[in-house]
This record gives structure tokens, sequence and C-alpha cells, in this order.
């Protein structure tokens, strides 16, 4: 007797909302959601929606038709070296976590173009410094990656009233804003820039992107938000600029290392914000519908949404 068509959803995630497995449960009710594999052959599973899986726990998993990772970013996932590779791979576009990252972004770009690092420091030393209110549209916010996140943060600080330039791997030519690519573009994308967002996958190629060379020809006073990834900064390079003055403040979400160890020097630099990789978050309640739609177009043997291409890493 042929075996069953594959009718298990293996969830795994020891970091996102504890609502997800129930989610997908109400949401799916015609499969059974597992988040582990006791008394379940391998070969039923036919999903696996995962964040952080364990290396090797998809690897038995002989007739899976698809890796959901609920987030956007996907370096994790290639960490696996038991990746079974013929397994499409889906990210999640979640207009939640899109919303919640553009106004981390906002916030952030107004705090660095309102100077609120000086006067932060000012009141420490009850120093009464009057810094001149400035219109938006002169600093100027530079986006490095114009993928779905970088694009709808470029919207958001223009509605804001900067002026937004951008950076990615292809040229974008049919973009309202002016835009860079590739290495040849970005010496003059950087120079251009009063605050820097990186919003880059990290993968062999953005690995380390911003190394001392990068902050070597910045405009004076450019300061950075980092929301893409920590491996994505040398940080060394970084404490060395803001030391020298060659970066005026970094607002920094994501680490090499997370949670951020508790003696790393970035916890107590006056020049740094820290925040706990919180500036964003998937959320169950706006992304459930594209994780059932996924399921649905993998079993049914159509083409699931926003796959990642895993030769580019993203
Ligand atoms: P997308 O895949 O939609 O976009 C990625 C962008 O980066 C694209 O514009 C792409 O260029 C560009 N890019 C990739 N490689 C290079 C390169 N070598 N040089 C220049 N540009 C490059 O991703 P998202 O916008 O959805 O997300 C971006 C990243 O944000 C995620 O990968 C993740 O690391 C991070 N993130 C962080 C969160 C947080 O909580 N801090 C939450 C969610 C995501 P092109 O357009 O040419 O392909």
């Amino acid at each position: 007797m042929p075996r069953p068509e594959p009718h298990v959803i293996l969830f795994h995630s020891a970091a996102s909302d504890p609502r997800w497995p129930d989610a997908i449960r109400r949401a799916l009710p015609d499969f059974e959601v597992r988040t582990n594999l006791e008394g379940i052959a391998p070969e039923d599973v036919a999903a696996a929606v995962v964040w952080k899986h364990p290396p090797g726990m998809l690897a038995p998993l002989a007739r899976l038709k698809l890796i959901q990772v609920i987030g956007a970013g996907v370096d994790h996932v290639f960490t696996d070296p038991f990746l079974p590779r013929h397994v499409p791979i889906a990210r999640l576009v979640d207009p939640g976590l899109t919303a919640r990252m553009s106004e981390y972004v906002l916030l952030h770009a107004l705090a660095l173009h309102r100077r609120m690092d000086e006067t932060v420091r000012a009141q420490d030393e009850r120093r009464w410094e009057f810094i001149a209110p400035a219109p938006p549209a002169r600093t100027c916010v530079g986006i490095l990656g114009l993928g779905h996140l970088g694009l709808a943060c470029a919207t958001t600080l223009r509605a804001m009233g900067f002026r937004v330039i951008g950076w990615s791997r292809t040229r974008k030519a049919d973009l309202p804003f002016e835009t860079y690519a590739g290495a040849d573009g970005l010496a003059a994308f950087r120079n251009a820039c009063d605050v820097l967002v990186l919003l880059l996958p990290l993968t062999a190629q953005t690995q380390g992107l911003v190394d001392s060379r990068f902050f070597d020809d910045l405009r004076a006073g450019a300061a950075l938000i980092n929301v893409g990834r920590g491996g994505l900064i040398e940080d060394d390079a970084l404490l060395a600029a803001l030391d020298d003055g060659r970066l005026r403040h970094a607002v920094l979400d994501v680490f090499r290392q997370e949670p951020l160890p508790a003696d790393h020097p970035f916890w107590t630099h006056r020049r740094i914000t820290v925040t706990p990789h919180n500036s964003s978050a998937t959320d169950p309640d706006t992304a459930i519908e594209q994780v059932v739609e996924n399921v649905r177009r993998a079993v049914s043997g159509e083409r699931p949404l926003h796959l990642v291409d895993p030769s580019a890493g993203y």
C-alpha cells in the first residue's frame, strides 16, 4: 500500500512568539502540527516552519516540500551543513514586521537628525547646549539594502521629509530617489550619507562589509544604524571610527553574538545606542496567512511565495 501523503508540519523556534504553533494549528486544521518528531515517521513531514533550527534537523525529512523560515533573514539556515538543498526555502514578508522596522528606523533617524546623542551628553554634563532644529531635508539617509524592508523604510523616511538615497546589489532604475549599485557604487554612495542604515542580508558578500576602509570616506558627522545583522560590521573598526571621530554615533540592534555579552565594549560606549534585536519581529497575527498560503502551494506543487535564492544566500 502506498504511504499516505505527508501530513505533519514540524515547527521549531526557541525564540519566536509562543503563539506560533497554535496559530498554525488553527489555520491549517488538516495538518498535524508538531514541535518534535517523537512518534512521527520523518517521511510524514510535509513542511518545516522554522527559526534557527538545529543543524541536521531537516535532513531526515525525506518527503519535505517546504522550509518556511518565520523571519525575513535566512543567514542562519545556511549554517546547517546538512541542509536538504533540493527543498525550497521561503522567508516571510510580514506587514507587521515591516511596519515595526519602519518605525524603528524613522525613530532613530529623527533622533540622529535632531542630534539627541549630543543633547543627552549635554544633559549628563548639565550643559545648556542649544542645537538649532533643522528640516529633515538637510539630512541624507542612505539605505544599504533596497529589498522589502529597505524600500518600506525609504517610503517612511521620505514621507517625513528626509532626503533618501539607496544602495543595492543590482541596479534599481525605477525608484523615485537616487540609487547606487554594486561595489563600484559604494564609495560615492557612502560619501553622500549623513545617516547610513544597514538593511542588508548577511551573506558571503556582505560579511564584514563595514570595515575600517568603509569608515574612511564618510561625511563629517555621519552616523550609522545597523538593523541588518551583526556580522555586517567589523566591531573593532566601528569602535575605532567612533573613537577617532570618523563616525558620530552608532545605533545597533543586531550583534555578532546575541545576547550581547555583558562585558562587550558596545554596552558602555557613550557614542553607541544598543537595543536587544527588538527593532522588529514577526507577528503571527500578520504573518500566518503567508505560512498557510505557502504550505498550500508547496503541497499542491505550486511555487511558494518569497523563495530564497540559495546561491545568493538571501
Ligand atoms: P530582501 O532580500 O528583500 O532585500 C535585501 C536587499 O539587500 C536587496 O536590495 C539586495 O539587493 C541587497 N543586497 C544583498 N546582497 C547585497 C550585496 N552584496 N551588495 C549590495 N546589496 C545587497 O531583504 P529584507 O529587506 O526583507 O531584509 C533585509 C535584512 O534585514 C534581512 O536579511 C535580515 O538580515 C534583516 N532583518 C533584521 C531584523 C531585525 O529585527 N533587526 C528583522 C528582519 C530582517 P538586490 O535588490 O539587488 O537583490
